[in-house]
């Protein structure tokens, strides 16, 4: 029989979905889409002074946004529900009170202060600083007292003190840990909520969770989890851990780079497939390294855990951006138009009354060049503004000898053009280069500068006629009269 695939993205909502949030949820769908299997969503949300409302709607929002569809989870529902772990305490503490029952766990009394107080005895007398056990071994009597005054508890697992446990970990292989240095962990707290290794194996088991593909910020959990598993005598499911993601630096990564919110990316006009491509290679590659893929389609039918790597992955927003620039190039006309146009709205540069085909050319002029959707407003604004800055290089080139005179005689030139067409405009320029004997250049910059306030851009002649004659006309006007 084979296995049935069920995984799972198990974000706790203290924070908004990142970077390394966002890839670990992508792994994890990849692998069910490319298998057949279910991905589910699961919201940890037992931290309950740091969980909030707005980060489980930024997380769902965002996963929306990526296009990973969960199967089962918030606002989907399904059989194993429900999927927020603070609805579902009635569960944790039935399989705590069964631990209870089977003497595999224990009542633990010692308040905060005691176990700070012991901690900084073993840290002196350089011994290990994890529980020590001492409620352990309470006898019956002490636990009535103890009881009696109204102590408050925590739940702790019975581990065992000597040999080691192993995790079997699909991407870093064999992974052993000393059971001495695991201590008699807390698996419930004393407001009755459970611990994160508690509620996730829980939950795991129930769920049918067959891969557990996370970060490997929870190696180190997963020694606890397994022994929370042999306890509740549950099946264990295979266990992947995803290498850290460090900056171009190889240090963290920074806010700046990949800590900070999806949102981020979403609102600076970065395509949702053009960040799956990116964050898919976060750790994974085909066999021969294929950098850009046609469709997310194609990214499934590649996607295996054997192409994931155990070694850092490095994550370059420059990389990114040139991703996004190439997936931007692959959009149709109308697609790039209605995507861009939010950003010139927020700029103030649309009058609302502009026409959609012109609208159209003037975005697909610029498709080729923007790398980011909200750069359409550093690269075209010129096509919208009444009024034009020259920026310093342009300033320089109008300066130049002779500009002013070229400008004057183009200006008179195409002043009366029929038509005013692409053809049409490339002629009389280099009609007027031949005549004048001068090099391209020497017309084409000025010209460039007047129209636009830059030196580079699009094709002269094609902005030159999306600007119109009018304008073209009135741009030239003042660069001529220009005194800089
Ligand atoms: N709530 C944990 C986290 O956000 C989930 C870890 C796991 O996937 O098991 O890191």
């Amino acid at each position: 029989m084979t296995e049935k695939i069920r995984v799972r993205f198990a974000p706790a909502p203290t924070g908004f979905l990142h970077i390394g949030g966002a890839r670990t949820a992508l792994f994890n769908w990849l692998f069910a889409r490319h298998e057949g299997g279910q991905f589910i969503l699961r919201i940890e949300d037992t931290d309950e002074s740091r969980s909030t409302r707005v980060a489980v709607d930024n997380i769902l929002e965002n996963l929306r946004w990526l296009g990973l569809d969960w199967d089962e989870g918030p606002e989907k529902g399904g059989p194993f529900g429900p999927y927020f772990q603070m609805k579902r305490l009635d569960i944790y503490r039935r399989y705590s009170q069964e631990l209870l029952r089977e003497e595999k766990a224990y009542f633990c009394y010692c308040s905060a202060e005691e176990l700070a107080e012991r901690r900084k005895e073993a840290l002196r007398k350089e011994a290990q600083v994890g529980y020590h056990g001492r409620c352990r071994e309470l006898s019956s009597q002490q636990k009535e007292d103890l009881e009696r005054s109204g102590r408050e508890k925590v739940v702790r697992l019975k581990t065992p003190r000597e040999g080691v446990t192993q995790v079997n970990d699909l991407i870093r292989g064999k992974v052993e840990f000393e059971n001495a240095l695991l201590d008699d962990f807390v698996i419930m707290k004393s407001r009755g909520t459970p611990t994160f290794n508690f509620a996730n194996v829980v939950d795991d088991h129930l769920m049918e969770i067959s891969h557990v593909i996370r970060g490997d910020e929870h190696l180190s959990n997963t020694p606890r989890q397994i022994l929370l598993y042999h306890a509740l005598g549950f099946p264990l499911p295979s266990f992947g851990h995803l290498s850290m993601i460090l900056g171009t630096d190889r240090s963290k990564l920074s806010k700046r780079e990949g800590a900070i919110s999806l949102d981020w990316y979403r609102q600076t006009g970065y395509l949702p497939q053009a960040l799956v491509n990116c964050l898919s290679l976060l750790g994974w590659a085909t066999s021969d390294s294929q950098e850009l893929f046609s469709s997310v389609d194609e990214i499934i039918s590649k996607f295996s855990l054997e192409g994931i790597s155990k070694t850092a992955a490095i994550f370059d927003p420059k990389k990114l951006e040139w991703m996004n620039g190439e997936y931007i190039k692959r959009l149709q006309p109308a697609e790039i138009t209605k995507l861009t146009k939010p950003y010139l709205e927020k700029a103030n540069l649309l009058r609302g009354d502009e026409d959609e085909e012109w609208l159209k050319k003037v975005v697909v002029l610029e498709q080729d060049r923007i790398r980011t959707l909200s750069q359409i407003v550093e690269y075209g604004d010129f096509f919208f503004l009444p009024e034009i800055e020259y920026d310093e290089k342009a300033a320089k080139v109008l300066r130049k000898e002779g500009a002013s005179a070229l400008l004057q005689i183009y200006r008179d030139r195409l002043k009366d053009l029929e038509p005013f067409t692409i053809e049409k405009v490339e002629e009389v320029t280099r009609r007027i280069i031949a005549e004048e004997k001068i090099k391209g250049g020497e017309l084409i910059h000025p010209a460039r500068a007047a129209l636009t306030g830059r030196t580079v851009g699009p094709s002269l002649f094609e902005l030159m006629v999306l600007l119109g004659r009018e304008m073209t006309f009135l741009r030239l006007d003042k660069a001529i009269k220009w005194k800089g």
